[in-house]
């Protein structure tokens, strides 16, 4: 092949893979949001389509609007500025989301009275020292396309947004693992089979995140845990868990998101961070059209700015600074 040509192919694999980590977590957010809080669905009963729930069918929720204020603070500044980034986020929890972590809700309150962010999310550490939620997994992605260049940035804004907020070593690292996740896989050769390119990325990316060892065991396991042994709380070792299976047990974009989703209680949580994996795996041609048509959300919440797919594609090329035609 022409070397020009090449060269051509493989970046344009690369942008595929980057707006599919974008379009990929807000589909899963979506698609998860009505079956929040509900048990896992009957394996011959799967929702498969956008449907309404506390939302709107096709609405996302605060897994996105906080992801959204992070890639906002990534495109004002490089590198991540905490300060920057706590006040978008604030600005978001008094704009009355209906959806808020309690964890993430203490935090944020606490800086809006005034507390600074590093004595906020210290203090609400300490009030439940085991505590270990999702909340800043869920909105981690953002750094993944930002950072697809640049490893060591990428790490240290995974930890970054994470300790504005939560500071639990295992909420830390979950950050920094997913993105190093992200970071393999759309950097993989296109010739290595999906399957064996997820397990590699899984392997690097765990070893250089420096995650608990037991955390470590938990995710390299994922891939052969059967579905009636997981739990989909909002324990963030669970989300990983969870969305890691769903992505290496099936072998589509849409099959991933489907298992993940129809495990129930944290669905929107858990299909963000599937759908973002699965995105960055498969790419975003490989997200099912009926999906990204559906997709609509308000943010800021009140604004009347509504986001689409197409709005997340200009905003994931603006991120990694592709072009913003594809
Ligand atoms: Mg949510």
């Amino acid at each position: 092949m022409d070397p020009i040509i090449c060269d051509n192919y493989v970046m344009n694999l690369e942008q595929d893979r980057l707006r599919g980590i974008a379009v990929g977590a807000v589909v899963g957010d979506a698609l998860g949001m009505p079956l929040e809080f509900h048990p896992a669905r009957p394996i011959y009963d799967l929702q498969t389509e956008m449907t309404a729930g506390p939302l709107p069918a096709g609405s996302f929720t605060d897994d996105t609007e906080m992801a959204l204020s992070l890639a906002e603070s990534l495109l004002a500044h490089t590198p991540l500025d905490p300060d920057d980034l706590v006040q978008r986020f604030v600005v978001w929890y008094q704009s009355n989301p209906p959806d808020v972590g309690i964890h993430t809700s203490r935090v944020l309150g606490l800086i809006a009275e005034g507390v600074t962010w590093q004595e906020a999310s210290r203090m609400a550490q300490e009030e439940e020292p085991e505590n270990a939620s999702n909340g800043s997994l869920m909105r981690a992605w953002p750094v993944a396309i930002a950072r697809w260049q640049q490893r060591e940035q990428l790490i240290e804004e995974s930890r970054l947004q994470s300790l504005v907020t939560h500071t639990h070593p295992d909420c830390v690292g979950a950050c920094v693992l997913l993105n190093l996740i992200l970071y393999e896989l759309v950097h993989r050769p296109s010739e290595t089979p999906p399957d064996a390119a997820l397990r590699e990325a899984i392997t690097v990316a765990t070893d250089k995140a420096k995650i608990a060892e037991d955390f470590r065991l938990l995710v390299e396991l994922a891939g052969v845990r059967s579905r009636e042994t997981l739990a989909n709380t909002g324990w963030v070792r669970h989300t990983v868990e969870c969305a890691l299976w769903a992505v290496l047990t099936t072998r589509s974009f849409e099959e991933a998101l489907v298992q993940a989703v129809n495990l129930g209680e944290d669905a929107d949580t858990t299909g963000s961070v599937a759908g973002a994996i699965a995105g960055a795996l498969y790419g975003l041609e490989a997200i099912p059209r009926r999906w990204k048509d559906a997709l609509r959300g308000e943010f800021p919440l009140g604004s009347g700015n509504i986001w689409s797919a197409i709005d997340l594609i200009n905003l994931a090329n603006k991120l990694a600074g592709l072009s913003t035609t594809h």
